[in-house]
């Protein structure tokens, strides 16, 4: 078998049966704690000798048992991952993090934990200014954090271990932002279904697993030969946990390509590392509280303009380095970090001369033919 097949075949396999690996590691005796969204520092459960795995729901799964736990102004994406967590999914963990996020997650918190039965539960108390209070703040919940999961694990997590994990995840990070270089040409060397499948499959792999599957796929990715068909329109897309392929599968069976996205288990996963020149738990602080452009967090300036710059400006740099024609906004209905920044990040990128499409989604695969109706007519504008 040659290695381009293995990698790709690799991929598939963790994206199809998602948490597979995970479950044998466990089934060999290691912990594994699950996690939602991207706030959560998965340094400190790398180094407490955990493995991390992010929950993810299944969009094709209608949601039955958790509608009869939650209100029904939590968002789909929680109740969608709460039902599988409900079901059996998640059978294999030790435990859970819940960041303090948004309200499905705060206000919900108890209801996981109750229900769930796990052995370990832990809230992190996240804050949502990014001031120096705020970070010794975050610090201090981080010491609670890590104090909490040494006494579940009945194991010392040192300042070597930290760093460590530091060293890791920087380096998996690192490598996934190669594998989006690769997205860049035209034609990318990578399309956006493969993309997603990728970011799937590596968020349910131990990181040391997840730096090999990419580094290998770089190398097979990089000698492919592609020949370009002509300009198709590159589309960025942008939400919070898109873990399914349905909307790029969507935008390349349309005629458009995805090349680049600004989801959480994205690039908003990937493109800031922590510093490793500081003491750890003050960079880990830093980088989860300033560098994860979320919209939860509050970096005021002294002007709006300032303030809005701070806010979105990389969103520029990505349009201007993937060549970016279009952009698809999705929020989950109910979402209300997202859905409150909606008319500013629109206004922000149309000022800038790029189209955007505004969706508000289900985290359900009931709603692809009203989506794909809306994207063909999208593209169809583009390609005008
Ligand atoms: S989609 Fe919105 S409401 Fe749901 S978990 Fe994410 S931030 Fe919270």
């Amino acid at each position: 078998m040659n290695e381009e097949k293995s990698y790709s075949k690799r991929v598939e396999e963790e994206f199809k049966n998602y948490g597979k690996r995970v479950k044998e590691l466990k089934a060999s005796g290691k912990r594994v704690i699950g996690y939602l969204s991207p706030i959560v520092p998965v340094e400190i459960i790398t180094a407490s000798g955990a493995i991390p795995i992010r929950l993810k729901g299944d969009v094709y799964e209608a949601v039955t048992t958790a509608n009869g736990y939650m209100e029904t102004i939590v968002c789909p994406f929680v109740r969608n991952v709460f039902d599988s967590a409900l079901k059996g999914k998640y059978g294999f963990l030790d435990g859970l993090v819940m960041p303090h996020l948004c309200d499905s997650m705060d206000r919900t918190a108890d209801i996981w934990n109750y229900n769930l039965g796990l052995n370990y539960f832990h809230f992190l108390n996240v804050p949502h200014v990014t001031d120096e209070p705020s970070l010794d703040f975050f610090k201090e919940i981080l010491s609670i954090f890590i104090s909490s999961l040494e006494r579940f694990l009945e194991r010392e997590i040192r300042e070597e271990d930290l760093r460590m994990a530091i060293e890791v995840h920087n380096r998996n990070r690192g490598a996934m932002r190669k594998l989006y270089e690769l997205r860049k040409s035209e034609p990318p060397l990578i399309n956006g279904v493969e993309m997603m499948k990728v970011l799937v499959a590596t968020m349910g792999l131990p990181v040391g697993e997840s730096i090999s599957m990419v580094e290998g796929l770089i190398e097979e990715v990089s000698e492919r030969k592609l020949i370009s068909d002509g300009h198709k329109p590159r589309i960025m897309i942008i939400g919070d946990q898109i873990d399914y392929t349905s909307l790029s599968e969507t935008i390349e069976d349309g005629g458009g390509i995805h090349v680049m996205d600004d989801i959480s288990i994205g690039s908003k996963a990937y493109w800031a590392d922590v510093e490793v020149d500081k003491d750890p738990l003050y960079a880990i602080a830093e980088r989860y509280l300033r560098k994860l452009k979320l919209p939860t967090f509050v970096e005021s300036s002294d002007t709006y303009s300032e303030t809005v710059e701070k806010r979105f400006g990389y969103l520029k740099d990505f349009i201007e380095e993937f060549r970016v024609d279009g952009v698809i906004l999705v929020t989950f209905r109910y979402c209300d970090p997202y859905g409150f920044e909606v008319p500013l990040i629109k206004g922000y990128i149309e000022d800038l001369g790029i189209p955007v499409l505004y969706m508000e989604d289900e985290y359900s695969a009931s709603t692809i033919p009203r989506a794909k109706t809306r994207i063909e007519a999208f593209l169809e504008m583009l390609m005008e």
